[in-house]
């Protein structure tokens, strides 16, 4: 293991395993983006996964719907999704626009299509250890550990954010009696006390807080690895702008024992989970 965690072989290791899963099987799994209006990160997001899914075999479908439209309108749509043979795996792709209530759209999703596993039903599954999706950048992170052979057992990792798409299944996941799982987990948030007396514990430290560079190394541990999840745009004096993480990674790489760049990291290997899930629900639903 070097000391940059780079997740580009890692995501280009999981493209080719798709791919070749595809040809052996002969099916074309197909995913539905749900995107309204028109949020230029969205946007780009859409795009990679479009592409991508086209090297590999997997039809990815967006659907753009007006950023005005109602409440009863997207569920008759995803109603119809959920009804449609063909579409194996449905993503609502945030954010929503604010006249949406998210919780009835994600209950709506047919839990059989929901790759994203924002579901009640893939969620419970996933504390409960069952078989089942497992929303993408939790996924990534367990990737990296597993490619990186970073021992999670008995290891004390502490997670700040708690948000329901990253920090409470990352946590969940760790806590499995698996592989990538049976460490001791800590899991801080806004209200947390003396953030850096926890942060400083951990032997892996997952950010997950939404806040540009914000852990900075006297928050770590000399030996801790350090995964960044955090992606936040900021100004850049040459570009315009860039995107950064929610670590400080210049200022902690010489104490970290390694650490996640941004770009480059995470959020690289997130799409391959992502249309992973896509090709379970295919193989999934064929069976059915
Ligand atoms: P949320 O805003 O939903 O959650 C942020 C969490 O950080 C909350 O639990 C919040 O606490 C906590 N937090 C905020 N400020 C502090 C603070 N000062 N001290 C301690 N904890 C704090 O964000 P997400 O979970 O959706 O995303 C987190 C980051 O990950 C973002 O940078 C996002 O862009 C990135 N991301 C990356 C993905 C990828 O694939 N790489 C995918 C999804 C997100 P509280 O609950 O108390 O408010």
């Amino acid at each position: 293991m070097g000391k940059r965690l780079s997740g580009k072989k890692i995501a280009k290791e999981i493209f080719a395993g798709i791919k070749e899963d595809i040809e052996q099987q002969q099916i074309t799994p197909k995913l539905v983006i749900l995107l309204i209006g028109n949020d230029p990160a969205a946007e780009y997001y859409v795009q990679n996964l479009e592409k991508k899914g086209l090297k590999i075999g997997i039809e990815v479908e967006t659907s753009i719907l007006n950023a005005s439209i109602d409440q009863q309108s997207l569920l008759e749509k995803i109603n119809t999704l959920n009804k449609d043979p063909f579409v194996n795996g449905i993503m609502l792709q945030k954010p929503l626009p604010a006249q949406l209530d998210e919780s009835e759209i994600v209950m709506m999703i047919n839990p059989q299509k929901d790759v994203d596993a924002f579901h009640p039903i893939n969620m419970g599954n996933l504390v409960l250890e069952k078989e089942g999706f497992i929303p993408a950048t939790p996924a990534a992170v367990l990737e990296l550990l597993s490619y990186y052979e970073i021992e999670t057992s008995g290891k004390h990792i502490v997670i700040v954010g708690r948000s329901d798409i990253v920090g409470k299944p990352m946590a969940n996941l760790l806590l499995r009696k698996d592989k990538t799982g049976n460490a001791t987990v800590t899991i801080c948030h806004s209200r947390t006390k003396d953030l850096a007396y926890h942060t400083k514990q951990a032997d892996i430290l997952i950010a997950a807080i939404g806040k540009p560079q914000f852990i900075k190394p006297d928050m770590i541990n000399e030996n801790a690895i350090i995964i960044d999840v955090g992606v936040n745009q900021i100004e850049d004096a040459e570009k315009g702008y860039r995107y950064v993480g929610d670590v400080d990674y210049s200022g902690c790489f010489d104490k970290a024992a390694a650490i996640t760049p941004v770009p480059g990291g995470i959020g690289t290997i997130t799409t391959s989970v992502l249309l992973k899930n896509v090709l379970f629900a295919c193989k999934k639903q064929s069976k059915n």
